[in-house]
Order: structure tokens, then sequence, then C-alpha cells
């Protein structure tokens, strides 16, 4: 049976684990994210070890941003403009290809996660769909026609810029760039700063702010719908561990979108439980998604 390595780059921590194709996992172990000079030694001998237990057929990278992701490109493989310690401009591909003779797999965190919900989550059956994580910091990823959505650089889908009634909610946002876009306005931290709580935890189920969360989260799937047509949306990270936020986004949507998409979808009080969507991966989301890429990238070894 084929073995994969999956690394999930996290701007906390770094998570490694070996799958297979089914996606499941026998092992995982995690470090904390410092300087490459640190932690790669830790990850490389990890990778070393498991492949005195049988051989690696190909390692996969999901990885926070932003990237280089343009095989055209000299930089093919680096992490590019990040304010962490070490990492700006640092090619994590090459790293990993002067070492191994294997296979890499290389995308951002999101698109992972994405294409893991697609082999064995929640969007098995959908080839447009979007993977959206609410945390730290808001990012998705996205599925067009079954091939992850690069583009130009990536999509930076947290940072939508949305509606805001200042005469409703007065928060000015934490986004050091944009203020109040989506992640300055809906992310973790944003909820801890905005109510003043030591985390988004604090907030009981029945408070104001999970109203405001999904009123903003539904206006940012408004978006999404009307630009990418997108089969599902798929939100998971820690703050949609609040499940009730699920039921007042279907709510809020189609109010949103006003009888404009005439699709199932949204107009369909059933249909819309099955269009916005929790991760099938849960927790394992990022992981599983860092395998999945190991897994595509010896996929198309075998057809090349
Ligand atoms: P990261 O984005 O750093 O990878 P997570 O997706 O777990 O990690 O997101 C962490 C954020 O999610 C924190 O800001 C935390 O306040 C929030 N969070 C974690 N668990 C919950 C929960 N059960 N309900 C609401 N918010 C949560
Ligand atoms: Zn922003």
């Amino acid at each position: 049976m084929e073995r994969f390595v999956g690394i999930e780059a996290g701007g906390t921590k770094f998570v490694c684990a070996i799958g297979n194709r089914q996606g499941e996992i026998s092992e995982r172990t995690v470090f904390p994210t410092e300087t490459p000079e640190i932690v790669l030694p830790k990850i490389i001998d990890y990778i070393h070890q498991q492949a005195l237990h049988g051989k690696i057929d190909a390692i996969g990278i999901g990885c926070f941003g932003p990237l280089e992701l343009d095989r055209k490109s000299s930089q093919y493989g680096s992490i590019t403009a990040t304010p962490k310690p070490g990492w700006r401009y640092f090619n994590i591909v090459e790293k990993f290809k002067n070492l191994f003779d294997l296979p890499i797999g290389f995308d951002t965190d999101v698109n992972a996660a994405a294409l893991g919900e697609h082999y064995w989550g929640a969007a098995q059956q959908s080839d447009h769909f979007i993977y959206l994580t609410v945390g730290t910091g808001i990012g998705g990823g996205v599925m067009i026609n079954g091939k992850l959505l690069h583009g130009a650089l990536h999509p930076e889908m947290g940072h939508l810029l949305i509606p805001q009634d200042k005469t409703q909610d007065a928060f000015e946002g934490i986004c050091p760039y944009h203020h109040n876009c989506l992640e300055g306005l809906a992310s973790g931290p944003s909820l801890m700063k905005r109510w003043g709580v030591e985390s988004a935890l604090d907030l009981p189920p029945e408070h104001e702010a999970w109203d405001l969360e999904a009123y903003y989260l539904a206006a940012a799937c408004a978006n999404y719908t009307l630009t990418l047509s997108p089969q599902k949306i798929i939100l998971g990270g820690g703050v949609m561990k609040q499940k009730n936020l699920f039921s007042k986004i279907h709510q809020l949507l189609p109010n949103l979108l006003n009888n404009y998409i005439l699709h199932e979808n949204i107009t369909n009080t059933d249909k819309i439980k099955d269009y916005i969507i929790p991760a099938g991966l849960g927790d394992n989301a990022g992981i599983a998604g860092a395998i999945a890429l190991a897994v595509q990238s010896y996929a198309y070894q075998e057809i090349a």
C-alpha cells in the first residue's frame, strides 16, 4: 500500500502525518512553528524515521501564504511576503526536493483542505466548491472543474470587502491592511476584540455576537455565490464549531440574494442545508488536505 507524507504548515504549528490513498492517517506529530532552521530539520528527521518503516511515495505540503504557485516562475515553491521570521521568500519545496527524490504537492493550506474534502470529505460529489476556514484568520480554497484554483496568485477570500452598517456595528475591524474586511470583522480574534473576551468560546450561544457573525459570513457567502457559482460552500475552522451559525446563515443568505439567484440551493429551505455545510473532515481537514496534495502529485506523476 502507498504511504504519503502530509505537512500542514501553519502559523503556530506544523503537523506532519503519514496517510494512505483512502485518507486514513496512521501516524502524526506536531512541531511548533519556529524559523526554518529550527523546524525543518525536525520534519526532515521525521520523514527519514518514517521511511525506515516502509517506502514513502510522495510528500504534500499545505502551507500558510502568500505562496508562489506558478510552476513557470523561478520562485515556484516559495513562501513570499510573509512577516513570519525566516520564512520570507523561503523556498520550502526546493528544500524537500533537494533531499527526497519524490513528487511534492504544494498549495495553500486552504486549497489543501479543499482537496481533502473533495477526496474524502463533504465535497466528494462536487467539482466546483469552496472551502472557507474561519479561525485565527479567514481564508478560502476553491475547486473549479475539478482543479484547485490559483489564478495569477491565489485567491485571498478572507479579505473580501463586505458591507458594514456602522450604525449597527461600530467596530473598526482588526485587519492591518483593510480594517473591516471579512477577516477584520469575523475572524476569531476579531470576535475576541469586539466583545472583550479571552476566546470566542466564552461567548454563549444566545449572545448577539453570533447573529452579527452569521450576517458577515452570509454576506461573504452571497458574494462567493455570485462570483464563483459553487455547488457547495464548506465552512470549517474553530469559529464554525458554533453549529448555530449554520442555521443562521441558511436563513440570512436567501434574504441577501433577494430572489436573484433562483437556484434551489438558495431558494429551497432544505437544499440550502446541503449548500452551506460544515467540513466533513472536521479538525483533520488541514492535515488530510496535505496528504491529499501528496496523493494528487503522485497521481500526476503516474499520468506523466
Ligand atoms: P487556526 O485558524 O489558528 O488554524 P482554528 O481554526 O482552531 O485555528 O481557529 C482558532 C480560532 O477559533 C480562535 O480565535 C478561537 O477563539 C476560535 N474558536 C475555537 N474554538 C471555538 C469554538 N468552539 N467556538 C467559537 N470559536 C472558537
Ligand atoms: Zn483584510
